[in-house]
């Protein structure tokens, strides 16, 4: 019976596409070579104007999903043609906006062949090459920020993601000392896990708090001089609580790009009777490692348990990609290991398997792009990265500070500088609308790109230098961009 049951007629088969010849994978590519080469070419002069309004976007995407397929070719044209508008030139060198990295031409070639050969670097048993390159570039990165090489790590996609699993090893830690089993268990029912930081802890840090259960209210909030963390008023809260608590530092603030004192957070934490582990935010801070007159920031990081930063943004290296360092990966695999049956292998014992240590199985395989643009690139063109970066951001800074109309609202310590248009002294709400409108026109206009942000209770603007191609001219054109904005709106 069971051998006609399965016995199916030819004709009832629906068949696969077929597999393309060469010429025809020849033709795709070369289009979308075209395409990219096209967007490649010339982009340091290219507008970098703000994206379209939702209004402009939704129309030119309206229409269902066509019964009927086409080429690839004709399907990326045709999304190309309805995109343009809003695609937004956040890789030029002349984009300042938010934090926000380029993509080397080692990355891109690296996350093209990734894309290509689709690894799954989930785990050893999945793709080898990806495993292997995974442990790599964390091998690479440790040593590139001066952290211990007995540290470990994971490739997450973002520095959102590596502040969650940081907070996950810290959770489970202190359930742990607490005496039950946070992953196991979850925490209904249990005492609060205590979280401190600083009023300037990034919203992710307080999303992965609310994501992990421990709520994002949890926090007690530490006030913030200047964006860095009060360590006498850090120490009391700490003194307050009896058992074990997470501490989050932050190594180069959003906003401004300060840094708490991460030796002396280490040094309460150690000394705190119930215990503290200590996770640092250094999305972008920590990359101050690679310039010698600023890697005293990060003093003490290497008694931190944890450390997030991002690849996207100081790494050049396409979105998304981020890592999260551990001191000790065991309460990471509490957190998030178990292999089940059809995962195990004859290696998965003594190889690296990436999804023990993070929330997701599948993932893109973002280390080969790391690993390309990191062996492209060695150690010192990311020094040279890292430091013409710092050298730009205070070029600018001190353009900003001798004009008439502008002021710096924090000092630059690193590669962000957020300043704001002041020509009143007594009217707060003048300068709040010219700052605006500022930003507006530079936005509007193209030349340069910066973003908005709010510091000190006063209206702000906020450029962040980590492109790997900008160069002082580019500084030029946001100082002129700039200069046109406070020349047109006249505030003077
Ligand atoms: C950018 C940033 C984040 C969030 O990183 P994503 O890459 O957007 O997930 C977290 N913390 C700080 C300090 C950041 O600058």
């Amino acid at each position: 019976m069971a051998s006609e049951t399965s016995q199916q007629s030819p004709s009832a088969t629906v068949l696969a596409h077929p597999w393309p010849t060469r010429e025809e994978w020849s033709s795709t590519l070369d289009t979308t070579f075209q395409l990219l080469l096209q967007n490649l070419d010339g982009l340091p002069e290219r507008r970098v104007s703000r994206s379209a309004s939702p209004q402009d976007m939704a129309p030119r995407f309206a229409g269902d999903l066509p019964d009927d397929g086409c080429s690839p070719i004709d399907a990326l044209n045709e999304w190309y043609a309805r995109a343009e508008p809003g695609i937004v030139r956040t890789s030029s060198p002349r984009y300042f906006g938010f934090v926000t990295g380029g993509v080397t031409p080692a990355a891109l070639a690296g996350d093209l062949l990734a894309t290509a050969i689709d690894q799954n670097p989930a785990n050893w048993l999945l793709s080898p090459a990806a495993a292997q390159t995974e442990v790599t570039v964390v091998r690479w990165l440790l040593d590139m920020f001066n952290l211990p090489a007995s540290w470990s790590g994971v490739i997450t996609s973002g520095a959102t993601m590596s502040n969650l699993c940081g907070l996950a090893a810290a959770r489970q830690w202190a359930s742990r000392q607490i005496g039950f089993d946070a992953a196991r268990d979850g925490l209904g029912g249990r005492p609060r896990i205590p979280v401190v930081g600083s009023t300037e802890v990034h919203q992710s840090a307080l999303k992965s708090l609310a994501s992990l259960g421990l709520g994002s209210h949890a926090i007690r909030v530490v006030p913030a001089t200047a964006g860095v963390i009060d360590i006498p008023a850090f120490a009391e809260a700490v003194a307050e609580i009896d058992g074990p608590l997470i501490a989050i530092a932050n190594a180069g603030e959003v906003n401004t790009g300060a840094f708490d004192d991460i030796r002396a957070m280490a040094e309460i934490c150690a000394a705190h009777p119930g215990g503290a582990w200590l996770h640092v935010d250094g999305a972008f801070g920590l990359y101050a490692a690679l310039s010698p007159d600023h890697s005293q920031l990060l003093d003490g990081i290497a008694l931190a348990d944890s450390v997030a930063t991002d690849a996207h943004k100081w790494l050049n290296v396409p979105y998304d990609s981020g890592v999260v360092f551990v001191k000790d990966a065991t309460p990471l695999v509490d957190a998030f290991g178990g292999t089940p049956v059809y995962l195990r292998s004859a290696e998965s014992g003594s190889a690296w398997n990436a999804f023990e240590h993070l929330p997701e199985f599948s993932r893109r395989f973002r280390g080969l792009a790391a690993w390309c643009s990191l062996r492209a690139m060695g150690r010192k063109g990311y020094e040279r990265i890292v430091q013409s970066s710092i050298a730009n951001a205070q070029l600018f800074a001190r353009w900003v500070d001798q004009e008439p109309n502008l002021e710096l609202l924090a000092p630059a310590n690193l590669n962000i500088v957020c300043f704001r248009v002041s020509v009143s002294e007594t009217d707060d709400a003048r300068n709040d609308l010219l700052t605006n409108a500022v930003l507006d026109h530079v936005q509007r206009n193209g030349l340069a790109y910066a973003s908005a942000t709010r510091w000190d209770d006063h209206g702000a603007i906020r450029a962040a230098f980590d492109n790997w191609a900008t160069s002082p001219a580019d500084v030029a054109a946001l100082e002129e961009a700039l200069r046109n904005a406070l020349r047109d709106l006249n505030p003077g």
